[in-house]
């Protein structure tokens, strides 16, 4: 029995040395023959022929789109700004014999293609008054599901806030709270050549004419007009409403539909 392990052993033992020798010889080979096919070539230049290499400038690369994320001074806006303000701590509350409960604020933004989908044109306003001003614009209300939209404001009015659909924000300017005109002008400004009108029917929820254009409706709200739950600061404040999107050449209207089954909820 002994005898035979050993026996195995050796056999073992000598083909690991076989194959460990045949690969260094296999090496050596490839390393003798690559040698012999290499033709070194002079490098020829003339004597007054000088080869200066300069040290190189560094230029930074420029950002993608998705690695701004300040816009001057603040912080860019994304429609991660637009989140339902609603929360769970809110008690619930009787109104006309109703009693109303707020949302979890657990859920979504409205969906586009499956995708949480806030009306661009309504970012990019808010940056470019951030870009121009330095300073940071205060969304107050972005998106609000309907269950915040009716606790926030039951007002009948209310019932077919765009807020509902990712269409409308509320917001201030700090540092120019006093001054919203000087900011209604500024979202003017980014629709150059369009002409605004001045809405005279009356009938909302304003006392100051709103302002219009094929693309937007905006509001101004004074120091005591819509002072709904989301808007409890002392500063008027400006809403803007998407109306038309020239893109898709869609025009953007409330529907139940949309404001109903149209977000992810817990
Ligand atoms: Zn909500």
């Amino acid at each position: 029995m002994i005898m035979r392990i050993n026996r195995n052993y050796i056999v073992i033992s000598c083909l690991l040395m076989a194959l460990i020798g045949c690969s260094h010889l296999e090496k050596a080979e490839k390393k003798r023959q690559r040698r012999k096919n290499v033709i070194a070539e002079p490098v020829v230049r003339l004597s007054d022929h000088h080869f200066r290499s300069k040290n190189p400038d560094y230029l930074p690369r420029p950002p993608y789109s998705w690695e701004q994320t300040r816009c001057g001074d603040h912080m860019r806006i994304t429609k991660d700004y637009f989140r339902c303000g609603g929360s769970a701590r809110h008690p619930p509350k009787a109104v006309d014999g109703k009693t109303l409960f707020d949302c979890s604020g657990s859920h979504s933004l409205p969906l586009k293609d499956n995708k949480e989908f806030i009306w661009p044109r309504l970012i990019s306003i808010l940056n470019a008054i951030q870009t121009k001003t330095g300073k940071r614009v205060v969304i107050t209300c972005g998106h609000r599901c309907p269950a915040h939209n009716t606790y926030a404001d039951p007002s009948r009015y209310n019932q077919v806030s765009k807020h509902q659909i990712g269409a409308e924000v509320d917001f201030y300017v700090e540092g120019l709270e006093q001054e919203p005109e000087k900011v209604i002008q500024l979202i003017m400004d980014e629709f150059p050549g369009s002409d605004f009108k001045r809405y005279e029917k009356g009938g909302l929820n304003v006392s100051t004419e709103p302002w219009f254009n094929r693309e937007v409706f905006i509001k101004l709200y004074t120091a005591d007009e819509g002072r709904d739950l989301d808007n409890q600061h002392p500063y008027p404040y400006i809403s803007i409403q998407m109306r038309y999107d020239p893109k898709t050449n869609e025009w953007i209207t409330y529907t139940w539909e949309k404001a109903f089954k149209n977000y992810l909820r817990e």
